[in-house]
């Protein structure tokens, strides 16, 4: 028998009820966060309200626009012009017409004053929803940016007309020649006078270049100013209009920024990726942000949120997968129970009774719950941080240094796992019915395939971790991490014993696994490049383990008195935290036994050997 096909129209399977789970009964941020200092606007009941609202408009317009993003596409006219599918104006417009884009904004710039708790909780809805339209609603984050570092007339032409018009927004960095390494970028920027300059040069893969749902486009390019020494240090960040803006805040001609090609990809086909060339027959005008040649550091904070984006993006899918594969599994009948094989009598079952289709299920469950819980507890960082008087504020510097020790974690794990899950797990839960476009889950591992690519790829995110956010501090801050872990390790009950003898083995290993990479450096540092995933693996499987059983902990006090379906709730979490414990936690002593035995050979193997 054959279960009834889902349409993708709704295919869209979100779990608020983990997501309150984690913010009000784990990290009580009705006690933490709301209400107090720049979210004194928001209750528990008003972010309830407005997360279940925002869910509904996600379900009724991004959701059955996602397979027309896929199907249909961004369609190029080759003149510098991007269309949409109907489906995505019908979505963009529910979206602002909604006033959504509040929910990110401060209430400074007539946002609502919401967490980056409650943000990051929307943010998976619409990641979820529809993974291509998501990053069309950049000019809000952009319009953030502009506010903070822009001169006084920058903001004037800009902020209002960008949260008014819905304006859209990018982020341009990457050149043909510079990736990875966005410090050989050689786009050019020649003074004119004040803070405009012409930029000259071409950019790559730029994303929603652009788009026939918004007035004018605003995109925000690094380029290095005639005289400007080499690397990252060299560039600067430009604001440069699709349509000038005149001082006035007024439209005024098409600037010489033009999409030249769209690509042809594997997934997110919604989303526009733009060849953008600058200065090519007209002049490319653009405006020096703030007057101040401090590009990397201004474009750090876009690129940070885009990293959280992406691990969440991919969390999202993997959730959405998950609950996809659940329905599918509950109707699909097909065998025997395994203890009754030989009988051919026996009625078959629906294939959630197979031990294998448990253990694909639990995958599944376990991964995308232990990274929400990891990107909602990083996100009441990201709250502390504000109310210690927001990023850079000296008594928000140890808090700062959490989150960005989180990011890498959560963007490099996350999009790498995920692939592998959605793979070996979701699509396998369906057999051959997963492989084909009934079923959303073929779209969700093309949609999903970019997020270990873009941001960073996923060693960039391992450099930047064990460099940059460990070894800069001396190890300060991972410390303070592991201490947490230690303290919840002490507290976990014992009936929650398999959780804590694992955590507690697997904390010891990952300070073993650090132990050693330095040990090694010192011969070295070809190791880290050797280890530097499996390190950054590593410890995004210890911090999981840590946060399931963080929420372990929780569910074993309320499953008592708990009823229905709130106790199989909480029986759910205590039974992920545990499979997570014996199943994925120790595998923290092999890698730590594989980095201890780590050598160079392959740096022995020249190019004629391959
Ligand atoms: C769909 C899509 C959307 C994008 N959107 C944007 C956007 O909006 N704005 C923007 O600016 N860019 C965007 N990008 C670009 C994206 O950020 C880059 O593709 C990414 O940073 C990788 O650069 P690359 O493709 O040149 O790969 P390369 O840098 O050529 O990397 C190739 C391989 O070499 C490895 N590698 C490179 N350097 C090193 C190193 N130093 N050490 C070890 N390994 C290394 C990489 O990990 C990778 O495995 C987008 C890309 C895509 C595909």
């Amino acid at each position: 028998m054959y279960a009834p096909p889902v349409t993708t129209v709704d295919h869209y399977k979100p779990d608020l009820r983990d997501t309150f789970f984690q913010l009000f009964e784990v990290l009580e941020i009705q006690k933490t966060s709301l209400g107090k200092g720049p979210f004194e606007s928001m209750d528990e009941d008003s972010a309830r309200a407005s997360l279940e609202g925002f869910l509904e408009v996600m379900q009724t317009t991004w959701a059955p626009a996602f397979a027309d993003g896929d199907r249909i596409g961004a369609t190029f006219d080759g003149k510098g012009n991007v269309t949409l599918p109907p489906s995505y104006r019908k979505a963009f417009e529910a979206f602002h017409g909604g006033g959504w884009n509040k929910l990110e904004l401060p209430e400074s710039l007539g946002g609502y004053g919401a967490p980056p708790t409650v943000q990051w909780s929307a943010f998976e809805l619409m990641a979820g929803a529809n993974p291509s339209i998501c990053f069309y609603m950049l000019g809000t984050m952009m319009t953030k940016i502009i506010d903070r570092f822009g001169t006084e007339s920058q903001k004037k032409r800009y902020v209002q007309n960008m949260l008014e018009k819905h304006w859209g927004a990018t982020m341009v960095l990457t050149e043909p020649g510079a990736g990875s390494d966005v410090g050989a970028g050689t786009t050019k920027a020649t003074h004119v006078a004040g803070d405009e300059y012409h930029l000259e040069g071409v950019k790559r893969f730029i994303t929603n270049g652009d788009f026939d749902l918004t007035s004018n486009i605003v995109h925000m390019v690094l380029a290095r100013p005639e005289g400007a020494g080499p690397g990252t240090k060299g560039l600067s960040l430009f604001i440069v209009p699709k349509f000038w803006v005149e001082t006035d805040g007024t439209l005024g001609a098409r600037n010489g920024c033009v999409v030249t090609k769209v690509e042809h990809k594997m997934g997110i086909k919604g989303s526009a990726t733009c060849e953008l060339t600058l200065g090519d027959g007209a002049p490319c005008r653009a405006l020096l942000v703030g007057e101040v040649h401090e590009g990397i550091a201004q474009m750090f904070h876009v690129i940070e949120y885009a990293r959280m984006g992406v691990g969440t993006k991919s969390m999202a899918t993997l959730a959405t997968a998950y609950h996809n594969a659940l329905e599918y599994t509950r109707v699909r009948k097909q065998g025997a129970d395994l203890a009754k094989q030989t009988d051919k009598t026996a009625p078959r079952v629906e294939v959630i009774n197979h031990p294998d289709v448990k253990r694909m299920l639990m995958q599944q469950k376990a991964f995308s719950e232990g990274l929400r819980a990891v990107i909602l507890w990083t996100a009441s960082v990201q709250d502390q941080v504000f109310l210690a008087g927001g990023h850079g504020s000296p008594e928000a510097r140890q808090l700062d240094a959490l989150n960005d020790l989180m990011l890498p974690l959560i963007k490099g794990y996350a999009s790498e796992k995920v692939y592998e899950l959605l793979g070996t797990a979701s699509l396998q839960c369906f057999g051959g019915s997963g492989y084909c476009e009934d079923y959303p889950i073929e779209q969700y591992i093309r949609d999903q395939k970019i997020d270990s690519l873009y941001e960073g790829t996923t060693h960039i995110q391992a450099l930047d971790l064990f460099f940059r956010k460990i070894g800069r501090d001396k190890g300060q801050t991972l410390t303070a991490l592991m201490q947490q872990v230690g303290k919840t390790v002490e507290t976990l009950p014992a009936e929650l014993g398999a959780e804590k003898a694992a955590l507690a083995a697997a904390l010891g290993d990952v300070q073993g696994i650090v132990g050693a990479m330095l040990g090694k450096l010192g011969q070295s540092i070809y190791h880290v490049g050797f280890q530097g995933n499996r390190i950054l693996f590593a410890l995004a499987e210890l911090v999981i383990g840590w946060r399931l059983a963080a929420s372990a902990q929780v569910a074993q006090q309320k499953v008592a008195s708990a009823q229905g379906e709130d106790a199989a709730f909480y029986r759910g979490k205590l039974a992920a935290s545990k499979w997570y414990a014996k199943n994925v936690l120790p595998g923290l002593s092999l890698t730590r036994k594989l980095i201890e035995n780590g050598d160079l050979d392959l740096m022995d193997v020249t190019d004629d050997q391959w």
